[in-house]
């Protein structure tokens, strides 16, 4: 059978329900404790699935229902960082935050993840993508008073998340995605080392790799600093061919209210290409017919086997009401455009046989 066209996923979070942490918020914290935390973050989990499924995304995840924030919520799980003694520090050149040290040695004590990925495998029978911050956006969030160099760090990191991911797989994930909107900071490190490292964090895996690269969250310092980037967001001119050289399947960037020049998906020949379809940075729920016009605009430069609807980030910070819409108008626009492709195949092989 030949492979299904414009299957659709996510970029990874949905916001979680009220009665699991406090809506609308980053970083928002448990509102259980103990046992009923890990029996409500396994049934948030369930329900994110169902959302997803009633909306008719092909490939989807846990929602990341069971993290806080998509990096700390990974972090706070090994040794070597200390949490205590927090330091203030400019992250991706945009604002400033209280940050963990890194002290030792990082060291993943056990798995992190298993339990999510052996829920989502019984739970659904679609393919499951796994998402996991990327080595260099880890590095971006600590202060290293142990490795002095950014390199190394991120390679320590990419190690272990390597490890992470090979369990993942092994249990059954289609897709391991890592999260770097780092990649758009800073150019000279992605072409130095960035490409390199997350390459190792994705070693010897067989199931799909994807990265997820993005302007960020609809956070007050996002649209800010979006504000300075002109007219024309061109810095995936400069990323795009070192990735477009590299093992990782497939990218997954920013298409709806962004500023990112469609033609520079052109670049990425070879991947498959996540195109961002929904805003996350505005309450407002795109129509079908919106969805449909941001894919039929990417098929210009991706192929249709090549091309997989999505939102342009998380939607952890959207009211959960506006993400489940958003969800269903993905799932409606990229049938739309589906039909249209198949009533056009469907025209050319009648004419063909005439
Ligand atoms: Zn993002």
């Amino acid at each position: 059978m030949a492979k299904a066209l414009l299957q659709t996923t996510i970029a990874g979070s949905l916001p979680k329900p009220s009665w699991l942490a406090t809506p609308e918020k980053l970083w928002a914290p448990w509102l259980l404790e103990g046992d009923k935390l890990v029996e409500g973050k396994r049934d948030a989990i369930r329900l994110a699935l169902r959302d997803q499924e009633h909306a008719g995304i092909d490939i989807v995840t846990d929602g990341e229902q069971s993290r806080r924030h998509f990096v700390t919520g990974y972090l706070e799980h090994l040794r070597g960082i200390d949490f205590e003694h927090q330091v203030t520090m400019r992250i991706r050149q945009r604002y400033d935050a209280l940050v963990p040290q890194v002290v030792a040695p990082i060291r993943r004590p056990k798995p992190v993840h298993s339990d999510d990925v052996r829920l989502l495998r019984a739970e659904t029978d679609r393919q499951i993508k796994y998402t996991l911050p990327g080595p260099m956006t880890i590095i971006d969030t600590l202060y290293d008073a142990y490795y002095k160099d950014r390199a190394k760090l991120a390679t320590a990191f990419a190690k272990i998340l390597n490890k992470e991911a090979r369990e993942l797989e092994s249990l059954g994930a289609n897709v391991i995605q890592f999260d770097e909107p780092a990649f758009n900071v800073y150019m000279d490190d992605v072409r130095n080392w960035g490409v390199e490292v997350l390459e190792r964090a994705a070693e010897g895996l067989k199931c799909k790799t994807a990265v997820h690269i993005c302007y960020g969250y609809g956070i007050k310092a996002n649209v800010d600093w979006k504000q300075t980037l002109g007219s024309q967001w061109r810095q995936y001119e400069e990323t795009f061919p070192v990735i477009a050289r590299s093992k990782i399947d497939q990218v997954s960037l920013e298409c709806r209210n962004s500023k990112v020049p469609l033609e520079l998906l052109g670049l990425l020949k070879g991947k498959d290409v996540l195109v961002g379809a929904i805003d996350v940075a505005t309450e407002r729920v795109e129509t079908p017919e919106q969805v449909a016009q941001t894919i039929r605009a990417a098929l210009e430069y991706v192929a249709p086997d090549k091309l997989y609807p999505c939102t342009n980030c998380g939607m952890v910070p959207l009211p959960r009401a506006v993400a489940v819409a958003k969800l269903n108008a993905l799932g409606a626009g990229a049938r739309i455009v589906r039909a249209e492709i198949e009533r056009k195949a469907a025209r050319k092989s009648k004419a063909a046989r005439r």
